[in-house]
């Protein structure tokens, strides 16, 4: 079968032949259909994390696919049927985070295309305890941006608690932000998206955002003083200086929740004002098997859209290119 394999950091990521993967107790071999290419992939491929993957790996994390074998002491999933591969691999299920419903905390977990290999392959492995299953009815290619973009921006706006009259600021309108905005509205709230690029600004007012904010020429915090301030402000923007500048929007008693991971990225915040003004910072990492569900509800129910284009496995160096250069629609989605 065909991977595509990081052998070394910050080099292209090189294509390989290699056996289908057999699977071990508890696993499931998939067939890929489709493969969302998430910024994280990039950044695992750069090595740019101060906890780094060990090449070589293949990434991928929003691998939709079919099952095509199943190990030994597997139950409730069968041949055939379309799963999910996310990026929450595998959780002990019995430590205070496992059993408190935050999963994605657990420190026995595996990553799925970072500590373990990924979906970039014509075939991949996965513990079928956390695959998700696919909803039918719902498009392979619409799965695969979901499994990771849309589960993890649903819950980032369930993290910062958006309520119906709150202003909520989508900072960053890619893969993740596109999806954002719409879960931010179906949360009720008013939605201000922030973006660098044409294409990315008129999609946010596609999707549903109320006021557009372009930061190459405003100062998105004067802006969005200028309306009272933002109640909540999710940082999707892989830019270490747009979180500085989407605290500095918020109103009195405002979440900033951290979602993108810039290489290195600080945020520095002045401790006076943050107690003064009651404000929150929080990190918000992937969501949980119940998130995901609730993710894939949506979808089938007609109420998201999936923004994505296609793109060869082979391609994938093409198309890591592409989307450092701004030139993605908002997900592009890798095919076998
Ligand atoms: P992406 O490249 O598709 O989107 C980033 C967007 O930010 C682009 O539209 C870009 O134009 C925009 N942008 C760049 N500079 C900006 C600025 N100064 N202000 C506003 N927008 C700006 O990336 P993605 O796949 O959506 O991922 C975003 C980040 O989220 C990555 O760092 C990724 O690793 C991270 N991520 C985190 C989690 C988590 O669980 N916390 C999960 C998935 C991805
Ligand atoms: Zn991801
Ligand atoms: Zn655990």
């Amino acid at each position: 079968m065909r991977s595509a394999v990081v052998r070394e950091f910050g080099q292209p990521i090189v294509l390989e032949d290699r056996p289908v993967p057999e699977p071990g107790p508890g696993q499931i071999t998939v067939r890929m259909e489709a493969s969302g290419l998430c910024h994280t992939d990039i950044h695992a491929a750069n090595g740019d994390w101060p906890v780094k993957p060990a090449p070589p790996f293949v990434p991928g994390h929003e691998g939709v696919g079919i099952v095509h074998a199943i190990g030994t002491a597997v139950t409730g999933i069968e041949l055939g049927r379309r799963v999910a591969v996310p990026w929450l691999g595998y959780a002990c299920g019995a430590c205070r985070h496992c059993l408190a419903g935050w999963e994605t905390l657990c420190l026995q977990q595996r990553n799925t295309g970072y500590s373990v290999d990924g979906c970039y392959a014509e075939y991949f492995l996965a513990e079928a305890a956390f695959v998700a299953k696919v909803p039918a009815g719902v498009d392979p290619f619409d799965a695969a941006p979901l499994s990771c973009a849309g589960v993890t921006t649903y819950k980032a706006i369930k993290v910062g608690n958006v309520r119906p009259a709150d202003l909520v600021v989508i900072s960053g309108v890619g893969g993740l932000g596109h999806l954002a905005v719409q879960y931010a509205k179906i949360f009720g709230g008013t939605v201000a998206a922030i973006d660098v690029t044409d294409e990315k600004l008129q999609l946010a007012k596609d999707l549903g955002a109320d006021l557009v904010i372009d930061a190459r020429r405003e100062d998105p915090a004067e802006v969005l003083q200028a309306h009272g301030g933002a109640d909540v402000a999710i940082g999707l923007a892989v830019d270490e200086k747009s979180f500085a500048t989407a605290y500095a929007g918020l109103r009195r008693g405002g979440r900033l929740v951290l979602v993108a991971l810039p290489a290195s990225g600080t945020l520095s915040i002045p401790v006076f004002d943050t107690v003064l003004n009651g404000t929150s910072v929080i990190g918000s990492i992937v969501g949980t098997r119940a998130d995901l569900a609730d993710v894939y509800s949506l979808h089938a129910a007609g109420r998201t859209r999936v923004v994505y284009e296609t793109r060869p496995l082979g391609a994938v160096n093409d198309a890591i290119s592409d989307v450092l250069h701004g030139k993605a629609r908002a997900r592009l989605v890798l095919a076998p």
